[in-house]
Formats: C-alpha cells, structure tokens, sequence
C-alpha cells in the first residue's frame, strides 16, 4: 500500500511541522493541548490521529519486544502457536521453560528490580524450598501431573505480568496460550486477547470492552444494553452492575435452550451486545449459537459466546463424534470466546481466556494512564499485579496434556457422563433435564422432591449443587468421578426411594434457603438476604 504510507508521512510530517512552529512561540505544553482540542473539532481527524498512533505502536513495540510485526491485516493466516497434537514430555516442557526464563527473564531474586517482585532473601526461600520438598514427599500429594504443575508454579511464584516489558518469557507464555486455545476454537491469526484470572474476568473484561466500544462507535447510546439467555451465568449480571450496562434477560425454550426469537424481540436502539453460552452450567446445554451468531450480523451487533465451561471439553466432544452445535470462531457472526483453563483445561487456579477476533474489539479493553508521577501506566485487565504462576502452568499444561492428551480424557469423562445419565433416566421419579452436549447435567424431577433428594445425598457424604426453576441437581463430571460412578448411582437410587417412601421435604441447610427463597416474590429481599449472610460469614469465625 504504497499510498497509505505517503498519507501517513505527510500527515506525520504537518502535524510535526505545525507543532514545531508553535512551540517556537508558545512553548510545547499550551501547543499539544491547543492543537488537540481543534483538531477533535474537524470531522474525521479524530480517526487520522488514531490511526496515527497505531501505526506509531506498530513500529515502535518491535523495539522494545524484539518481535517482528508488520500490522497488516490483509490475510487470515491460522494462529501462529498451536496446540501440539501430542503432549509433549514434562521434562522438554520444563526444560523449555527455564530456558526461556533464564534468557529473557531477569531472576526476581537477583536484586535487579525495583518493583514488581518482593521476595525474601535466597538463604529463606531455599529453605522454603526445601520444607515444600520435604511436604510433597512425605505426603506423596500428587500424580505426576500434579507435581508437574506445582513444580512450573512455583518456579514463576514471584514474577509478575504487571508490565510487560519485564518478563518477556511470560509475556510469551501469555501470547502463546491464547494462540493456542485460539487454534482449537478455530480462530485465525487475528484473534487476540489475555489471560485473566478465571472467567469471572474474562467475562467483565468483554463487557467492559463491549461498553467502551459502543461509547466511542456509537456515542447516542447512553444506557447500554446486552441481552442474554436467563441461563447466562451470573458473572455478566456482575459486569452489568460493575460497568453500568443493562442485563436484558430472555427466557429459555423447554429445551433449556436460548430462545433466539425473543433474543430478536429484546433488541433495543441500546442494545449494545448478545450474549449466549457453550454450554451453560445450568444444564451443560448449549445455546444455538449458529441461530444467535445470525442474528447477530443481520442487526450489526457483536456477540460473546461464553465457553467458560467448554471452551477446553466440546472441541474434543466434537471430534469424539458426540453431536455438538458450532459453537466458536467458525460462526462469523461470533466476535468474542471466553474459556477457563482452570476449568476442563486441568491448569492451576486462576486461569482463563478472553478471546476477541481482532483488535478491533480487544483494543477497548485495554487501559492506559500517562498522567502519575509514578510512571506511565498500562494494563490489559482488571488486576495491577498479575501473578506470574498460573500463566506459566497454563502454558505448561496445554503444552503437557497436547490435543491427544485432552482427547483421551474427554472420552473417559464423556464415557462417565453417558453411564450416569442413562442410570439416572431408569431411576423412577428422577429425570435428566433436558439434552446435555457435555460431561455436565442436571438430575430433575418426576415426582421425587429434588430438594430433599439433595439433602439426603449429602447425608451420605455427597456435597450437591443445588440449581433452580426447576429445580434440579447439577453435576459436572470430572475424572475423579469415573471410579465411584457405580456407586453414586448406587446411593441415588437409593436415596430418590427413600425419599419417594417417606415423602420427605426439604427441611434443613441448602435446600430449606432454596425452598424459602423460591416462594418469596421479590427476589431484590432475597438478594438483600444473601448479602447478610455474606457479611455474616466474613466478619465472625
Ligand atoms: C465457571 C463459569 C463461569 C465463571 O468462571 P469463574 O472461573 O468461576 O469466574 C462463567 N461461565 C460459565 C458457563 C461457567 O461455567
């Protein structure tokens, strides 16, 4: 494009030539700011500028990066990292790692740096060492791949990703991850985002950019609005209240599916994003996404879909032959994914993904501050000091568990999942809700009182998950679950019979909270209610 880059000269060289001959006679304080409010004022100068300082960013992140870039857009290349289709040794993962550290790193306990970090002296932590190695021994706490992931953690335990220029390796590890989970969501080389610390973030950080995006696109709008399926999880009830944008909630078909036709009839001159679920937690059911992603292009909105849960399990269900509705990149219509990998990813606490398509949508994400005395400020998302440790082993485990690695345990999950659920169907008075696409469900009612069910499970040493309207039992079913399999439904049946016999209701704890807070209509005294008893748990032992 070589016209592009005359245009970008001659305006960088106008704008160089005004401001010097200004500053002559002004000086450059009271200039800048001069010449800033007027231009604002032409229409269309404002995107000049922008435009501007993106290309200035472009060419000037290689040199504090060392990385190539060329900031073209024109062709869709497949991600550059992806997820290697055999997991790969720990050895070589660790080896890797601590290479990169020890090249691009600067050791946090060398006495180097002067922020960031704060860490004890070499002679305490190596005895911390020590004991740590000490406790995992004698414990034996720990498959291989546990100890794996702790040893990856506790090497990064003191690095932060406050700023990225100071721990290139992580920064590394970051870009890589995303491209990776990118690759198997079937992202291009264009998708972009962050590692954030679980998908509670992830989620505030797409509706926080979604909100920003509109305000500048479409400056009209004043009280933004997103809509979603009731089953959304509540994390976008939470970006709702944090960042002031309107939860506009439809119902739900009988299929606990997103009802895309009242998802159409909810779209106001406000509307400002759609939101669906793959799956949603409620139900492990996923939302017709290729339906909402339609909808989406025909009324120009953009559309998150939160694979929160499954973001790391329905690609290998997929390939595993089991139904599953397109739910990622490949809708055009899909402009965001958000996918915990401390979820079905098996990484550390404190690990999920925020995908965007471009950094058309990514860029309103980011936050920058050039005013504090402290120092010019950026960050990507909601935390100032990042935790190195979870970004390193998220990167690790994708690396050690490899598309073979994940393939195999979704089968033994999946094979898990299918031997509960079909038991559950022949159990009488319990039914599945609805049609899980996953390695989750929820156990509903055909006559047996769900809540005393869970009750009574719980005496028999389960700990239940108590979901509503209807009310159900959820599952999630994870590897730990293959060997009581039998059992578990051993203790159901038992229990749902129990139950049925002696007509029992629900009385005590959880579900007597459940059973009240169904029958109080105003639900604003329910949640004034759970607020106290929030406040009761963290102020008394
Ligand atoms: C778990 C989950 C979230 C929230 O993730 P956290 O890591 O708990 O913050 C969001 N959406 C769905 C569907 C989930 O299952």
């Amino acid at each position: 494009m070589e016209w592009l880059y005359w245009v970008e000269h001659a305006v960088m060289s106008l704008l160089l030539a005004a401001l010097v001959r200004l500053a002559m006679t002004e000086g450059w304080q009271g200039v800048l700011r001069a010449v800033l409010v007027v231009l604002r004022y032409i229409p269309g100068v404002g995107e000049v500028i922008n435009w501007v300082i993106r290309r200035m960013a472009v060419q000037f992140a290689p040199q504090l990066t060392g990385a190539q870039q060329d900031g073209s857009k024109k062709d869709r290349k497949p991600p550059r990292v992806v997820l290697p289709k055999k997991g790969q040794s720990y050895d070589a993962i660790v080896q890797e790692m601590k290479k990169l550290q020890k090249e691009k790193d600067t050791d946090p306990h060398a006495g180097k740096m002067f922020a960031y970090v704060y860490t004890l002296e070499d002679d305490a932590s190596k005895v911390q060492k020590e004991a740590v190695d000490m406790f995992m021994e004698q414990t034996g706490l720990g498959d291989d791949h546990d100890r794996f992931v702790r040893e990856i953690y506790q090497s990064f335990i003191h690095t932060n990703v406050l700023n990225p220029f100071v721990f290139p390796a992580l920064r590394r590890f970051e870009i890589e991850t995303v491209s990776m989970v990118a690759s198997f969501l079937h992202g291009d080389d264009q998708v972009v985002g962050s590692l954030t610390s679980g998908g509670t973030e992830s989620i505030l950080m797409a509706v926080k950019s979604y909100r920003d995006r509109a305000r500048k696109l479409f400056p009209q709008i004043t009280q933004p609005e997103m809509v979603a399926p009731i089953t959304i999880h509540p994390a976008f009830e939470k970006a709702a209240s944090y960042f002031c944008v309107k939860m506009v909630h439809v119902p739900v078909g009988p299929d606990f599916r997103a009802d895309v036709k009242a998802m159409e009839q909810a779209i106001t001159g406000n509307t400002i994003l759609l939101c669906a679920s793959a799956p949603q937690y409620c139900h492990g059911i996923v939302d017709p996404i290729p339906d909402v992603s339609a909808l989406a292009l025909r009324r120009k909105l953009p559309l998150h879909v939160d694979a929160c849960f499954g973001g790391f399990m329905l690609p290998w269900v997929e390939k595993l032959g089991y139904p599953v509705p397109t739910f990622d990149f490949r809708n055009p219509g899909v402009t965001s994914i958000s996918a915990d990998i401390h979820k079905y990813g098996y990484g550390v606490k404190g690990a999920s993904v925020i995908l965007y398509k471009s950094t058309d949508f990514w860029r309103y994400q980011l936050f920058s501050y050039s005013g504090w005395p402290g120092g010019i400020f950026g960050s990507c998302s909601m935390a100032g000091s990042r935790p190195g440790g979870n970004i390193a082993a998220a990167w690790a485990v994708l690396k050690a568990m490899g598309e073979d690695g994940y393939m195999k345990t979704a089968q033994e999950v999946m094979e898990t999942t299918e031997f509960m659920i079909n038991n559950i169907r022949n159990i009488p008075g319990l039914c599945i809700l609805g049609e899980p696409h996953m390695t989750a469900f929820a156990i509903g009612s055909r006559g047996v009182n769900i809540l005393a069910l869970a009750d009574e499970m719980e005496s028999k040493g389960w700990r239940m998950e108590r979901t509503q309207n209807p009310n159900g039992i959820h599952c999630s079913i994870m590897p730990s679950h293959t060997k009581v399999r039998e059992k578990f439904i051993e203790d159901l049946t038992a229990a749902a019979e129990y139950v049925k016999i002696h007509n029992k209701s629900s009385e005590e704890g959880a579900s007597m909270a459940y059973g009240l807070a169904g029958q109080v209509p105003d639900k604003a005294l329910v949640d004034d209610f759970i607020k106290e008893i929030y406040m009761e748990f963290y102020t008394k032992c």
